[in-house]
């Protein structure tokens, strides 16, 4: 129960990363508001965390309108008084080899991701600084060191890794630490998507990953849960600007 008493914010979080970090923040004891683009989805994952005995709170939100952001970050204080922890799990992919990809594909993924993070950090130290204290945690991925056919997936995830080491040297002086976890492969619907594309099924994918990764299996959203955990509570106090790949290789 290390978050008790904290208020956080996951966006993304009606599904995938995003909703087993809120499951995870909610047990160790966090309020948390689920934001997600589908009002629906959102209210499903945290009427689950009432559910279970937790507080928990859906949201509407494209993270991608600055309005939107903006409009969330103020419900959830008005419902829970106060902001301690964001983390940004909204996301989604448009692959394409970079000579096929097209301007809207390069636009959504780049605005969704990376534009995304930033208005929702912006939004948050807004509240932390008065605070004088906050955790923001961003989601890179692996694919930010390049992935074939992810050139805007990519670039964006990379960005996301230098946003973070900025507002961290800005922020520090409030209590304010900014870390970013990066998974490898993940069992989400945004892999079972990859697969389709690929034409092949979900477990022919699975196999084949963990066939090669050190630890012999594909990750779970909890474990990129447990990652977020640490850097959302009080044993992360001292650790700012890191990223941390949770990606069962080194
Ligand atoms: P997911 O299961 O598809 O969940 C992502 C959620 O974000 C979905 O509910 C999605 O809604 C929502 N979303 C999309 N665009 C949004 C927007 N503009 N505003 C608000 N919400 C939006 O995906 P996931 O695998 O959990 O991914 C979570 C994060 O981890 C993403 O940033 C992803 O890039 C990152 N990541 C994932 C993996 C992996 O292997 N799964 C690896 C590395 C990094 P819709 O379903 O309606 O689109």
């Amino acid at each position: 129960m290390r978050l008790q008493e904290k208020v956080a914010l996951v966006t993304g979080g009606g599904r995938g990363i995003g909703a087993a970090t809120a499951r995870r923040l909610a047990q160790e004891g966090a309020a948390v508001a689920i934001a997600d683009i589908d009002q629906e989805v959102a209210d499903a994952a945290a009427a689950g965390i009432r559910q279970d005995g937790g507080r928990a709170i859906g949201v509407g939100c494209d993270v991608s309108r600055k309005d939107q952001v903006e409009a969330m970050v103020a419900r959830t204080v008005s419902e829970f008084s106060r902001l301690d922890i964001l983390v940004t799990c909204a996301g989604l992919i448009r692959d394409n080899l970079a000579h096929k990809m097209s301007e809207e594909d390069w636009d959504l993924v780049i605005d969704t991701h990376l534009k995304g993070s930033f208005l929702c950090a912006q939004a948050a130290q807004a509240v932390m600084v008065k605070q004088r204290s906050g955790r923001i945690v961003l989601i890179s991925s692996t694919s930010a060191l390049g992935n074939r056919g992810q050139a805007n997936y990519s670039a964006a995830k990379m960005g996301i890794q230098g946003l973070a080491r900025t507002l961290a040297l800005e922020l520090g002086r409030y209590e304010i630490t900014v870390n970013v976890v990066a998974p490898g492969f993940i069992a989400t619907r945004m892999t079972e998507a990859t697969a389709e594309r690929m034409g092949i099924t979900f477990e022919q994918m699975r196999d084949g990953f963990a066939a090669t990764n050190p630890i012999a299996r594909v990750g779970e959203p909890e474990d990129v849960a447990g990652a977020i955990a640490f850097f959302a509570s009080d044993d992360a106090s001292y650790v700012t600007g890191q990223t941390l790949y949770v990606r069962g290789a080194p």
